[in-house]
């Protein structure tokens, strides 16, 4: 795709963004009925991440050329994360105690939101344990993007020490990976009536609880925006600047297509394709780097997740008026950082891990009745910083010697 093509492409998504949050609002019924629309758009951006994550990683970790460089990608990959996901959580807990956005509100969350309470009982654990699926098949087959990431890395990795012989399978797995990325720059023509339709959609489902923003919840929601945007504009950003020496403006600009889909679908993992086309297209990141470090970032590397799950808590703990001592923050500082690991790349995957949070420091899981009427608004603002975060750390580990070596 040219870049005029791209930046016409990015002008239509915006417009559709606008168009679609106007509708919802005036023309909710209009939108609801032309809500397919983005289905479809949503459903064709999923069709193609099982074989997306399989063939990019694949390719990705064989271009590594040898299983040794392989540990220390990974191992670089992960400290990127882990640095820039405590960045965050630390902005959401140092903003949630400045301005207290939980003191003073005097209704409490009743009810417990049914994925939250399906998903009760679950522990850490079991997100350890559902790395290694049992049936390779059956997790793609559920879209579980974890499991196949890690078998396409064992894959990938056994594949470069079997020489010639696994010469055909890296082709097959190379041009699979072409045809993919081909199919992605089309969808992506679709993506200004795919973004209009979805997101008037939920607006025009969520209209009363616009309300919201502005009402109880509108402080907590200000705490949240507030902590994403200074992670998103100022610490990101200098990280990139910094390691990677490349103009943030022009690189924001270039993931415009990525960050307006991100918003509209409030999935990581949907949003990924889009993700690897910017990156690689238009941001000219070295393609080893990008699709070994995108589908793993898509579906850990969730900065927003974490800075979110973090406010959340203590917004709940302040209305419940319940005190964490210092140490009680420390502990959520550290649950919030794994249960944005632990959340999937989709629709209020966050929520649904905050359960570990909330647990873990003994607050009532009914407090996130109470945030879920707003839940789909800040679920699209976080996503966009996990996408963000995501592209900035492919291109910090694309200037690593390991790829820059090459
Ligand atoms: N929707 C988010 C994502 O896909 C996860 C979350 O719920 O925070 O990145």
């Amino acid at each position: 795709m040219t870049g005029k093509t791209g930046n016409l492409i990015l002008i239509g998504m915006l417009i559709g963004t606008v168009l679609g949050v106007v509708g919802g609002i005036y023309a909710g019924d209009l939108f609801m009925n032309i809500k397919f629309i983005g289905t479809l758009f949503l459903n064709a951006l999923k069709m193609i991440i099982v074989p997306l994550v399989v063939a990019s990683m694949i390719v990705g970790v064989t271009s590594l050329g040898d299983v040794s460089k392989l540990g220390k990608t990974t191992g670089k990959t992960l400290l990127y994360y882990l640095i820039t996901t405590s960045f965050s959580v630390l902005i959401g807990l140092i903003l949630v105690n400045i301005l207290q956005p939980g003191v003073g509100v005097d209704s409490i969350g009743e009810f417990i939101p049914d994925i939250v309470a399906d998903s009760q009982g679950k522990s850490l654990l079991d997100v350890i344990l559902g790395l290694i699926p049992p049936n390779i098949i059956d997790a793609a087959a559920k879209g579980k993007v974890l499991p196949l990431i890690v078998f396409s890395l064992l894959f990938g990795a056994v594949l470069t020490t079997i020489g010639e012989k696994g010469r055909p399978v890296i082709q097959f797995f190379e041009s699979l990976n072409v045809a993919i990325m081909k199919l992605v720059n089309w969808i992506i023509y679709f993506a200004p009536l795919g973004v209009m339709a979805l997101i008037g959609g939920i607006v025009a489902e969520n209209r009363e609880s616009l309300g919201e923003l502005l009402s109880s919840l509108g402080l907590y929601s200000l705490t949240v925006i507030l902590g994403l945007l200074i992670h998103a504009v100022i610490i990101l950003p200098i990280m990139l600047k910094m390691f990677s020496g490349r103009k943030p403006m022009q690189y924001f600009l270039n993931m415009g297509q990525a960050l307006t889909t991100a918003f509209t679908t409030a999935s990581s993992s949907a949003t990924l394709p889009i993700t690897m086309e910017c990156i690689e297209e238009k941001n000219n990141v070295d393609k080893r780097a990008a699709s070994f470090v995108l589908p793993l970032g898509a579906t850990i590397n969730m900065d927003g997740t974490a800075l979110y799950e973090a406010v959340a808590a203590l917004f709940i703990a302040q209305i419940y008026g319940i005190d964490l001592s210092a140490s009680d923050q420390i502990i959520i500082f550290l649950t919030a950082t794994l249960a944005s690991i632990g959340a999937a790349g989709i629709p209020h995957a966050g929520t649904v891990t905050m359960v570990f949070v909330l647990d873990a420091v003994g607050l009532p899981l009914e407090g996130i009745g109470l945030i879920w009427a707003i839940d789909w608004f800040l679920d699209r603002c976080r996503t966009t910083v996990n996408v963000w975060g995501d592209s900035v750390g492919a291109a910090i580990i694309a200037e690593t010697k390991e790829f820059s070596n090459k």
